[in-house]
């Protein structure tokens, strides 16, 4: 049994990194007008790139991270998200080992990576990524919990400070895409853990924006800072490391 576990375990990181190497791909071509078909080729000398060329994280380790036609260096952002996209894929393993439950977190967490890596590239979430995202939560609402009005309204409810945001700024201060995206986190996490990782997106928001407003010069308070990868990590934090600031406040307000 402890065999099987870290061989299915070792399998979800394979995985996870194959996703990654996808995303990155469809993160360079998706509404590009690069085209979806063909080849990878090198961004700089255009050279096609061969099968030894594209295995995950191992080929930018063993060409230290260069073309091996031209030598020029490859962006660190495949790596990373490779990396990141196989080590999601063995927390979904870990936290939910059920074959169909690991499939549908699996095309949540890709799906979300997508979407944070797009969102800083080109500075807006794709709607069929949303589209896409918001489906899944639906069928995991469905499928895997047993739903209650509040599940339902968890989504709306969390989403519309953000709306909210969009609304009176008219998308300046907060993309129409983030409301989008907390729509979906809302269903997946429900309200409690949901508001939870809200508070958590705008804390690291806040810190990051702090940081980047003293440590650079280009960075000013007129500076957009995408949001969306705030928002998902602090949804993954607290699903994942199951913290709920709020799992108190029922049993409060019944006394
Ligand atoms: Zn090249």
């Amino acid at each position: 049994m402890v065999e099987d576990t870290a061989v299915l375990a070792f399998g979800s990181i394979v995985l996870g990194a194959i996703f990654g190497s996808f995303i990155n791909a469809l993160v360079y071509r998706f509404n590009t007008g690069r085209g979806m078909g063909g080849r990878s080729h090198c961004i700089h000398c255009g050279h096609a790139l061969s099968a030894v060329d594209l295995v995950p994280v191992l080929s930018f380790l063993f060409l230290r991270g260069r073309c091996r036609y031209c030598g020029a260096r490859f962006s660190l952002q495949y790596p990373v998200v490779e990396v990141t996209a196989a080590l999601l894929s063995l927390a979904v393993y870990l936290a939910h080992p059920a074959p169909l439950e690991y499939a549908l977190w699996l095309g949540v967490v890709v799906t979300l990576l997508f979407i944070v890596v797009y969102d800083i590239r080109h500075g807006i979430i794709p709607w069929s990524a949303s589209g896409l995202l918001a489906t899944l939560a639906l069928l995991h609402l469905f499928f895997f919990t047993e739903p209650t009005l509040w599940s339902f309204v968890a989504g709306p409810l969390l989403a519309l400070p953000l709306f909210l945001f969009s609304l009176v700024s008219r998308g300046t201060w907060m993309g129409w895409g983030d409301s989008a995206l907390e729509l979906s986190l809302g269903w997946l996490l429900g309200l409690s853990v949901g508001a939870t990782a809200l508070v958590l997106a705008f804390w690291s928001g806040a810190a990051v924006g702090i940081v980047l407003l003293v440590l650079s010069k280009r960075y000013t308070m007129k500076s957009e800072l995408p949001f969306a990868p705030f928002l998902v990590l602090g949804a993954l934090a607290a699903h994942f490391f199951h913290v709920d600031f709020f799992a108190t406040l029922p049993y409060l307000f019944a006394i």
